[in-house]
């Protein structure tokens, strides 16, 4: 042990290297004591965890010392009526917010109580969007053309580097003499961000060859991944997921203690009106909380929260009750690749039932999307109606303080 960090100090080893040297536990201890003697931090609890580190050295993480654990609560039964999801479940949300399961376990009770939420998929696609410097407009117009003209080679060329994604659909875009392909895939049960990227560098090489264009990026943010973007809002990404459920007014006002018409209110004045007032691109009350936390404890790449939160919640009110839907145009979920091999994170997705690949290939993260969206649709409800009876505050004392 000694010897390593003697070698790590001098700059014989690097820190990168030990798992060249070490077994993958051996080397993430003596990195961690490496650390601890430089920093001068006990880091005794960051070194204990269950997750096998071999497994997330090779594909998870690099100069790995530890792990953080972020308790997880669930939420539920939350009965859902997608296509795929078509059961009753307990969500596993992780999270260091006090408030945040209990909120949403109130949601879940409300939603399954009123029947359970109706789920769909709207549109399904990852997307990756390389960009192209053209020598003039000119020269960009004739990319254009080409790129229409040729979509099935450039769908082989894709399709070459994947035995499961699905080149659909490319959109090109210009902007003076940068020529923007936005590629869109069917990823199966996988995120895919990978995935598109690997088939996009075939793409790449592809139109360099044929039309002179120069490869500029493989992401040239037309993508758009983990920034907040219109064009995700507008034409999706990942999956557009909506959920909805009738709540009755008895429903409202046992659970919610308010009213149709002062949740729809406070929905209008607070996620539509105030969302744009502030131009932001999410039009909900804490879409990102159950995002978040669904994300962590599944093992999603957790900076696709960005495009979880652009989720815009309606709230209608109806002869009897009121409609509550969520619009979820951007969730990228998979539940295969990424983190989702991770034992903790593994173990959460199972509890959902939808580890791994799904049969057929895609039914697994289309039934995880689905479970996400209800989740949404029961943070916004349980929010909405805090707010509508004018209890959020004092939920918050009591759970969220120390
Ligand atoms: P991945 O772990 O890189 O690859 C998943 C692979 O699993 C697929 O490519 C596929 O192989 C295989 N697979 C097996 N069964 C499958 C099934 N039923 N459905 C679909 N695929 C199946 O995961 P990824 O989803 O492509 O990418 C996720 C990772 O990308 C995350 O770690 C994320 O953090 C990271 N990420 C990367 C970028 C980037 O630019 N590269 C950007 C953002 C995030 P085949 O393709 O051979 O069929």
């Amino acid at each position: 042990m000694d010897d390593y960090l003697e070698r790590i100090r001098s700059g014989s080893l690097k820190l990168y290297a030990l798992e060249k040297e070490l077994g993958a536990d051996e080397a993430v201890r003596v990195r961690r004591e490496y650390i601890e003697s430089e920093s001068g931090a006990d880091l005794a609890a960051l070194g204990s965890f269950t997750i096998p580190i071999d497994q997330a050295v090779r594909k998870n993480i690099e100069n790995m010392i530890g792990a953080v654990q972020v308790p997880v609560g669930v939420a539920g039964p939350l009965a859902v009526h997608g296509e795929y999801a078509k059961s009753s479940y307990y969500l596993p949300l992780a999270t260091t917010e006090g408030a945040l399961v209990a909120s949403v376990n109130r949601g879940c009770s409300l939603i399954t109580r009123a029947g359970g939420a109706d789920v769909r998929i709207m549109r399904d696609g990852m997307t990756r969007a390389p960009v192209f410097a053209a020598r003039d407009i000119i020269h960009a117009r004739e990319i254009v053309t080409w790129v229409e003209e040729h979509v099935s080679e450039i769908r082989e060329a894709a399709e070459s580097t994947t035995s499961h994604g699905k080149l659909f659909d490319i959109v090109p875009y210009v902007a003076g003499t940068s020529v923007f392909l936005r590629m869109e895939f069917d990823t199966k049960d996988a995120m895919g961000m990978n995935m598109v990227t690997i088939a996009s560098a075939k793409v790449g090489e592809l139109v360099e060859r044929e039309t002179g264009a120069r490869l500029v990026a493989l992401s040239g943010n037309m993508c758009t991944d983990k920034k907040p973007a219109a064009i995700n809002v507008v034409k999706g990404r990942g999956k557009t997921v909506v959920a909805g459920v009738k709540l009755s007014d008895d429903l409202i006002a046992t659970l919610l203690k308010t009213d149709a018409e002062t949740l729809a209110a406070v929905n209008y004045r607070k996620n539509l009106v105030g969302s744009a007032r502030a131009a932001s691109l999410g039009f909900n009350a804490q879409a990102a909380n159950v995002v978040a936390a669904v994300f962590i404890a599944c093992g999603q790449d957790a900076a696709h929260v960005v495009e979880g939160s652009t989720c815009i919640t309606t709230v209608e009110k109806m002869d009897g009750g009121a409609y509550v839907a969520v619009t979820l145009p951007s969730l990228p979920v998979g539940t295969v690749g990424g983190g989702t091999g991770l034992a903790t994170q593994r173990e959460c997705l199972e509890l959902l039932g939808v580890h791994g690949g799904g049969t057929p290939a895609g039914a697994n993260a289309r039934t995880f999307a689905e479970i996400v969206a209800a989740g949404v649709l029961a943070g916004e409800l349980s929010l909405l109606g805090a707010l509508a009876a004018q209890h959020l505050a004092r939920a918050h004392q009591e759970l969220g303080r120390g």
